[in-house]
Order: C-alpha cells, then sequence, then structure tokens
C-alpha cells in the first residue's frame, strides 16, 4: 500500500474511532469484565487489556492507533491478568456466519501478482505480464451479503423454533465484511461449557449427524431430510443409485409419510444411509464457523468497531430491513464520495451504489468502497472530491 494511502486510511479509522467512542462502549454488555484487544496499524495485537471506564477506553482507541477491536466472549473476575488466571466467570453465545464458510455464496474473485501488483480479471497459475506468483483474491458487496441472509434467517429459525430462544435474546450484526454475528447474551446460556457449545453447533452444521441413529422422529434432522429430498425430487440421480431413487420416489410419493420409519426401514443399507447423511450434511447444514460458537474464551469483534478491510462498521441490524444494501449503507460511519485509481474491479454492489467492470480508471466511488478496494490491493489513490 502506498504510505500516502495508509496515511489516509489511518486518519479516517481515527476520526471513526473518535466518534463513536461512546457507542463502541455503550454496546457492550459488562464492559469491565470483558478482554479487550486491539490491532494497530502496525498489525500488532494487544490483548489481556482491561477497560475500567470511558475515559481509559476512549483513551485506548485514540492512543493505540486501532484498527480492530475485539473483546472476550467471556466474562472475567480479572479480564486483565493472564489466560490461567483470569478466572472465567461465563460467556456469551455467539455464532459467527461468514459467506467463506458457505459454498452456496459465491464471490467475486480477482487475482492480484504479488510482485508487480498486477490484477487479472480471469485465473491466472502466474502473472501474464511478469511471471510472479498470483493471490487469489475473494470480494464481497451487497448481492453477495444478500446471499449469506439466507444462511442468517435459518441459523435464526433455528435458534428460536428449536432451542426456544426469543427474539428479543439475539443481537443480529453485520460482521463489517463478509456475514453476520448473533451475540446471545442470556444468562439461560452463560454457564455453558465448551462441550455443550459443541453439542449446539453440531446440531447447526449437522456434522457427525447419522440419520439412523436418531430416535426422535420429530428432530431437526428428519425434517431436514425430508425438505432436501422433496426439493430435490427432479435430480435424485445425481446422489443416489436408480433403485435408491425408486424407493426415494414411491415415498415422497405417498404424501404425509413417516420418514422416520422410512429410515428404519432402510437402517441395514449403509451405503445408501451414508448418501442421505452426506446430503443432509451437504444441504442441510447452517454455514457458521464453529469455533467461535464452541470457544468460551474467544475474542471477538466489538459491537460498532470497524473492520480492519472494509472500513464498515460492525452494526446492530434491524431485521425487518435488512437487505445487502442497506446493510452497506448504514454501516458506513461516513456517507462521503472519493475517487480513487482501481487497476481492475468486476461489477460490485456497494449500498446504493452500481459499479461496472472496470480496467484502469481513476473512477468515483463512496469513501469505504475506495478504502475496501485500496485495502485488498485493487485500486490506489484514494483522493477526495
Ligand atoms: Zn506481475
Amino acid at each position: 500500500m502506498k504510505l500516502k494511502d495508509k496515511m489516509y486510511i489511518i486518519q479516517y479509522y481515527m476520526k471513526a474511532y473518535s466518534l463513536n467512542a461512546y457507542r463502541i462502549y455503550n454496546s457492550i454488555p459488562d464492559v469491565t469484565t470483558r478482554e479487550f484487544a486491539i490491532i494497530n496499524f502496525d498489525n500488532i495485537m494487544k490483548r489481556h487489556i482491561l477497560v475500567r471506564d470511558f475515559n481509559s477506553f476512549k483513551r485506548i482507541l485514540i492512543d493505540e492507533n486501532v484498527k480492530e477491536l475485539y473483546h472476550s466472549s467471556a466474562y472475567y473476575l480479572f479480564p486483565d491478568k493472564p489466560m490461567d488466571q483470569k478466572e472465567w466467570r461465563g460467556a456469551d453465545l455467539i455464532f459467527d456466519i461468514d459467506a467463506d464458510h458457505i459454498d452456496r455464496v459465491r464471490l467475486k474473485e480477482v487475482y492480484i501478482c504479488k510482485k508487480c501488483g498486477e490484477v487479472h480479471n480471469k485465473p491466472v497459475d502466474i502473472c501474464i505480464r511478469c511471471g510472479g506468483t498470483v493471490d487469489k483474491v475473494k470480494l464481497i458487496d451487497s448481492e453477495a451479503l444478500n446471499q449469506v441472509k439466507n444462511e442468517l434467517f435459518k441459523l435464526i429459525d433455528i435458534l428460536i423454533d428449536d432451542f426456544g430462544f426469543k427474539e428479543e435474546d439475539l443481537k443480529i450484526f453485520f460482521s463489517g465484511h463478509r456475514g453476520f454475528h448473533i451475540h446471545i447474551t442470556n444468562e439461560n446460556i452463560l454457564n455453558l461449557d465448551g462441550i455443550e457449545r459443541l453439542e449446539i453447533k453440531d446440531y447447526i452444521t449437522m456434522e457427525g449427524i447419522d440419520l439412523v441413529t436418531i430416535r426422535d422422529p420429530n428432530s431437526r434432522p428428519i425434517r431436514e431430510i425430508k425438505r432436501i429430498l422433496r426439493e430435490k425430487k427432479d435430480e435424485l440421480n445425481i446422489y443416489f443409485s436408480p433403485n435408491e431413487v425408486k424407493v426415494i420416489r414411491d415415498i415422497l410419493n405417498r404424501g404425509d409419510i413417516n420418514f422416520y420409519h422410512f429410515l428404519k426401514r432402510i437402517r441395514g443399507r449403509r451405503g445408501f444411509i451414508e448418501k442421505l447423511n452426506k446430503l443432509l450434511l451437504k444441504e442441510g447444514s447452517v454455514g457458521i464457523d464453529g469455533i467461535v460458537t464452541v470457544d468460551t474464551s474467544r475474542l471477538i469483534r466489538a459491537p460498532e468497531s470497524l473492520h480492519g478491510k472494509t472500513g464498515l462498521v460492525k452494526s446492530l441490524l434491524d431485521l425487518e430491513r435488512l437487505d445487502g444494501e442497506r446493510i452497506i449503507s448504514e454501516s458506513s460511519p461516513e456517507e462521503k464520495m472519493t475517487s480513487v485509481y482501481v487497476r481492475y474491479i468486476p461489477r460490485l454492489l456497494w449500498g446504493d451504489y452500481e459499479l461496472n467492470e472496470t480496467f484502469n480508471e481513476r473512477i468515483k466511488v463512496p469513501l469505504t468502497l475506495s478504502i475496501y478496494l485500496v485495502n485488498m490491493g485493487i485500486a490506489y489513490d484514494i483522493r477526495d472530491l
């Protein structure tokens, strides 16, 4: 990154953190019991930070040249001591949905030469200009967020319908980059240990589920496999042998059938069952980053803080008004337009701004998009208009 752009971006973060300090501070329940961590503009992480009050919080944000801010999902007696002396007192339950964990979501890709910076629009093994090695870079935009949103809704349904959380228990955030976070601070979950959280995670991702071992006919795996087979009714031959397809079609055609008994009946056919298990995992899982949910001392991005790549805020979302365009617009701390020189950029939808595919041109774009493109290495020289 050019020094001038780095200075510009540091200024942007300093201003946003200074203006948003109170908002960030207020959005974190039980601030004084959390471990805080920062990543500064030299990309150095400092952790085990205790925040005593708002003034010390604001001082950290300003003095430490903060790019990214994190806090523990856990509550501790001594947040600033080493891990083994912190004295854990519970943790929020956190879910992280990231486009990178969802095969169904297709992000736009560019290929950047590590040596000369040339940006290619198609996959190449080596740089066409200089022969250098090439990095694949995936880009998020409002369109992709709309796809990730479907995954978010699935997760919300499971948390409410199957786990019995109330909508007001769930705080839903845009992560600032490729997805969403759900924070649950309900006291019923505070003391769940790692094993219990692992079970919750497996229920959501369907990992390790064997359909024939399930005893509850109304459980989610049974409901899901039924839904998936119905949905894929016309393409079953991709997954199953002709004989298996016939068996499935028969049962589907019978109307309101009992899938539980069906599974019991075929339990001896291990190959068939394995195919069903695999299909369930592929089509019935919700794409969460499991480790975030399971780890009881995880550091998570602080609400209302800025993402280091996009300059967008991790903002609290209103479920009633959730679309990819709005998410990016409402997570931009400043509405300002800027200009930036773009090497190559595919068609992108960034909030309300639709950008066509562009090669080697100076373009006018919203400030956060300039920051994102520069951070991703596909543009340079941000200027105010
Ligand atoms: Zn090159």
